[in-house]
């Protein structure tokens, strides 16, 4: 399996859809590569306001709203804006105005490359699906490079069989680099979503099968 680190990007755009996204499946690539000395942003299409998933009482819309600017204190991020395009639709939004919102924050953050879930979604939510389609489309236009996180399909086949959850991830030879994180700053950015972080979940599980490893690959060219 390939090994490697992050790319020495100056500053790095994470394109999600869900408040959440950022800590329970990027937190440990960003908080690697704002310890590494890059600024961290992240754009977030949803309030997810549509999830099954009610830790705390009341509408998840404000609620998740205000986990997220906690998690972003805990990870480091320098700059988070969260749009209000429909949890649970965004496969279904048009795209080009996605598009252009990832525009206005690449121009303003100046981004050097962009982070996104892997096209599967992961976790099988469409809308991770469609938030990476605009992270591919716009980098794409910029010639940008785009990291797509995943995680070992052996991972996947674990948390399907054992949770029943759809994870979809890939072969050691379609991961293109082996990160070694330390955790303890996406747990506290975890900690922030308890809305989402439900005790016997799928993150927990997750978290504890990829230990101290995180997966990604190059979605189109990488840096050359
Ligand atoms: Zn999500």
């Amino acid at each position: 399996m390939a090994s490697g680190r992050l790319p020495t990007w100056g500053s790095v755009l994470a394109v999600v859809a869900h408040p959440d996204d950022e800590s329970f499946g990027l937190g440990a690539v960003l908080s690697t590569f704002v310890s590494s000395g890059a600024r961290v942003s992240v754009l977030c299409f949803t309030h997810g306001e549509a999830s099954t998933v009610h830790g705390v009482e009341g509408p998840l819309a404000g609620i998740r709203a205000g986990e997220l600017t906690g998690a972003a204190g805990e990870l480091g991020l320098s700059d988070v804006r969260l749009l209000s395009y429909p949890d649970g639709g965004l496969a279904g939004v048009d795209a080009d105005g996605l598009a252009a919102a990832v525009r206005v924050m690449a121009d303003d953050v100046a981004a050097d490359g962009f982070v996104a879930f892997d096209p599967s979604g992961v976790t099988g939510h469409p809308d991770h699906t469609a938030a990476t389609a605009v992270a591919m489309r716009v980098a794409e236009e910029r010639g940008v490079s785009v990291l797509g996180w995943t995680i070992p399909e052996s991972v996947a086949a674990r948390l399907r069989t054992d949770l029943g959850v759809p994870f979809r991830g890939h072969e050691p030879e379609e991961i293109d680099l082996v990160v070694e994180v330390d955790r303890s700053g996406q747990r506290r950015a975890v900690e922030c979503h308890p809305s989402q972080a439900v005790p016997g979940s799928a993150l927990w599980a997750r978290l504890d099968l990829l230990g101290d490893r995180e997966y990604l690959r190059w979605l189109g060219p990488g840096p050359a």
